[in-house]
């Protein structure tokens, strides 16, 4: 089975926290599936907790609002909260069509029980994602962008497509600001992970999207990256200076990452069986997974584990 060549840093998360999760939420969609039951999985793949469409409205509005902010327009905090709202509660009720389809084939109460989808406070929800905002926009950097200290810069939107090595890259920065002879490439990260080694390779992927583009320089070293990411309440700021060597190890993270994605996708078989496509990392995935009902592992990761390692032994002792 062939695994269109993709590459984002989300994809890449979700591949190694979940290799099962990542195989139906990218790599069911091939003729050669069952389209009912692939078509029923792949929408449950993307059913969100309230606090990921928070994350995600949160994220929306900031972009809005830079959209904004280049066109000279600023808003007010009654505004800012509005927006926040309206995006809000237009993500969740466009995931609401999605469930509909759900209860008519019965599969909506357990996805409501499994992420709590009942449980809802919109207004701790909004008063986070305020607090996000009006946070980021205190931040040095946005503040140099509000007094127009800077002359260029530009807001990405995020499905635009890159490309390296005949890799598809969606992995382009949120801001690119020229400051003297560079670009500082800025990546507004909604909800920062723990800093992982991998974390300075993820982000000079960017370097790999924007370079050669509208003019954009091809040196690596004419970059800078700016991670700017929330851990634990507050904004986190992490500079990294791009240059060559790091750029040839960035794109190599990605070839690597490419073909372990087709390796996984490979142990599908010409059953597309899942007994030797490995479940969950951590149990604190599945708590965010809409597939738990349909999943070996998603009562009891441990216990699933175990089962499926029976079921790759037999499928292997097969031959
Ligand atoms: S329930 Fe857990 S193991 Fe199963 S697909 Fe979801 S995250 Fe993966």
């Amino acid at each position: 089975m062939e695994y269109h060549k993709v590459w984002s840093k989300s994809r890449r998360e979700l591949f190694l926290a979940c290799p099962r999760w990542w195989v139906i939420r990218y790599g069911l969609n091939q003729a050669n599936w069952d389209q009912s039951k692939s078509q029923q999985w792949h929408s449950m793949s993307d059913i969100r907790s309230h606090w990921d469409l928070m994350l995600r409205s949160c994220k929306q509005t900031i972009f809005e609002r830079l959209e904004d902010l280049q066109m000279n327009v600023e808003w007010s905090p009654l505004f800012t909260e509005r927006k926040i709202r309206e995006n809000l509660n237009e993500k969740i009720s466009q995931q609401q069509k999605i469930l509909s389809m759900h209860e008519v084939i019965g599969t909506k109460k357990a996805i409501d029980e499994n992420l709590k989808l009942n449980d809802i406070d919109i207004e701790y929800l909004i008063k986070n994602s305020i607090k996000r905002i009006t946070t980021l926009w205190n931040n040095d950097f946005i503040q140099a962008l509000v007094s127009r200290f800077h002359k260029q810069w530009m807001v990405f939107e995020r499905i635009e497509r890159g490309s390296v090595n005949g890799v598809d890259l969606y992995c382009c920065p949120d801001i690119a600001v020229k400051i003297q002879n560079h670009w500082h490439l800025i990546r507004i990260d909604m909800q920062g992970k723990k800093n992982s080694s991998f974390e300075e390779l993820e982000a000079m992927a960017m370097v790999s999207w924007i370079r050669g583009k509208n003019n954009f320089p091809i040196l690596a070293n004419k970059y800078t990256i700016r991670v700017i990411a929330w851990r634990n309440g507050f904004w986190n700021q992490q500079r990294i200076e791009s240059s060559k060597q790091k750029l040839t190890q960035s794109n190599y993270l990605i070839d690597s990452d490419i073909i372990q994605m087709q390796k996984m996708l490979s142990k599908l078989g010409k059953n597309n069986s899942f007994n030797q496509i490995p479940l969950a990392r951590k149990s604190s995935t599945c708590r965010k997974c809409a597939l738990r009902e349909s999943c070996p592992g998603g009562t009891n990761l441990s216990s699933g584990i175990m089962q499926q390692s029976a079921l790759e032994l037999a499928d292997l002792s097969k031959g």
